[in-house]
C-alpha cells in the first residue's frame, strides 16, 4: 500500500480535497496531507516515508530529495514543473510529472477574458473595439493555446498559430492556419498571445525586434511566463508605438512602473490567476491522484518530465 503526501503550501479546494482522497481510499492508498505549512521544516520531516508526493506551486529541491528518502515518484498538479528540480529528480530515481492540460481551459478562458476587457476599454463606459473579424496569432500550440483558438474561432476571430515542435496536422485539425517564422506572429497579430514554456530558447525573447514588428493599436497577451519578456524592451515598445497594449497574467520586475506609468495600455491580474478556477483545482489534483495509481500499478510514466 503505498503511502502518498499531499503537501500544498497553499491548499486545494475542498471539492479537490474531496476527490483526491476517494481516488487513493479507492485504491486503498495511504495519504497523508500537509496543507498550508509555513515552514519547510514541517514538508521536509512529512517527506520522509513518503513513496509519492502531489504538490502545487510548492518547491521540490534538492533538500527535498535527499530528506524524502522513499520517494518514487512526485506530480506537480499543474502545468509548469519550474518549481522542481528535474536533474535532482533525476539522481535521486524519483519520476517527476506535470498534469498537462487539466488547467488549460481555465487559462484561455482568462486570456480571452482579458482581451474583451482591453478591447472594451476596461469597461470605462466609452466605445470600444470587438474581437470579431480581428487576426489572433499564437506564439507556442500546446494545451492552453489550442483552448485559446477554439473559443477565438467561436468568437470569430482569424487564428494564426506558430510552433516549430509540431507538425503541419496539428494545426489543421484544430482550425488554424500554420504560421512558419516567429516575425510573422508579430506582423500579422492585432491580438498576440504567448503560449511558450520559459526556457534558455524563449527568456527574454519577447524583445524589441519583435515588438517594433506589431501592427498599431496591437494587443499582447502574456498568460505564459514573465520570464519570456524583456522588459526593458516592453517599456520601450509602449514609450515608442502609442497604440500598444499589453495585457498579462504574470507580474514583471517593473510591474508598478508600467501599471503607474501606462495604466490605459497595460492591465495585470493583481495576481496569477489564469489556473485558479474550482474546475481546474480540481481536475489537476484529481489526475495527479490517477497518475500515482496508475504509476504503481501499471508503471504509467506518460506524464514523465524529467
Ligand atoms: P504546453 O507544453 O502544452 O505548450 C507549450 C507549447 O510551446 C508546446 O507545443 C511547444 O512545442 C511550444 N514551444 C516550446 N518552445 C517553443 C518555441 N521556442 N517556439 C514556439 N513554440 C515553442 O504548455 P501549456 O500548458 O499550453 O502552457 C503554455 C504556457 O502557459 C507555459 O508557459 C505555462 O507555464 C503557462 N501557464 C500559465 C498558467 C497561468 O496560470 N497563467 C497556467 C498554465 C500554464
Amino acid at each position: 500500500m503505498p503511502k502518498v503526501l499531499i503537501a500544498t503550501e497553499k491548499a486545494f479546494a475542498a471539492e479537490a480535497v474531496q476527490k483526491i482522497k476517494a481516488e487513493f481510499d479507492a485504491a486503498k492508498y495511504e495519504h497523508i496531507w500537509l496543507e498550508n505549512y509555513t515552514d519547510v521544516n514541517e514538508f521536509y520531516k512529512a517527506v520522509a516515508d513518503a513513496e509519492a508526493l502531489i504538490i502545487r506551486s510548492d518547491i521540490v529541491d534538492e533538500k527535498v530529495l535527499d530528506a524524502a528518502k522513499q520517494l518514487k515518484i512526485v506530480v506537480r498538479a499543474g502545468a509548469g514543473y519550474d518549481n522542481i528540480n528535474l536533474p535532482a529528480a533525476t539522481a535521486h530515481n524519483v519520476v517527476a510529472m506535470n498534469t498537462p492540460g487539466q488547467n488549460s481551459n481555465a487559462v484561455a478562458e482568462l486570456a480571452i477574458g482579458m482581451m474583451i476587457y482591453m478591447a472594451r476599454g476596461k469597461f470605462n463606459g466609452k466605445s470600444g473595439s470587438e474581437l470579431a473579424g480581428k487576426t489572433l496569432t499564437l506564439y507556442g500550440f500546446g494545451w492552453v493555446a489550442r483552448y485559446v483558438a477554439k473559443i477565438a474561432k467561436g468568437i470569430g476571430m482569424d487564428v494564426h498559430a506558430y510552433d516549430p515542435y509540431l507538425a503541419d496536422d496539428d494545426f489543421t485539425s484544430a482550425g488554424v492556419k500554420r504560421l512558419t517564422a516567429i516575425e510573422d506572429i508579430f506582423k500579422l497579430g492585432d491580438y498576440i498571445s504567448l503560449h511558450i514554456p520559459a526556457n534558455a530558447e524563449t527568456k527574454k525573447s519577447i524583445n524589441l525586434s519583435l515588438l517594433s514588428l506589431m501592427k498599431k493599436g496591437a494587443t499582447l497577451v502574456n498568460t505564459a511566463r514573465k520570464e519570456v519578456i524583456n522588459e526593458e524592451d516592453l517599456e520601450k515598445a509602449l514609450l515608442e508605438k502609442k497604440g500598444f497594449r499589453y495585457i498579462s497574467d504574470v507580474e514583471g520586475e517593473k510591474v508598478d512602473f508600467f501599471r503607474q506609468n501606462f495604466a490605459d495600455r497595460v492591465f495585470y491580474t493583481p495576481k496569477k490567476m489564469g489556473a485558479q478556477t474550482e474546475e481546474a483545482n480540481t481536475n489537476s489534483g484529481v489526475a495527479a491522484a490517477r497518475q500515482i495509481i496508475a504509476f504503481f500499478e501499471k508503471g504509467d510514466t506518460k506524464y514523465k518530465v524529467n
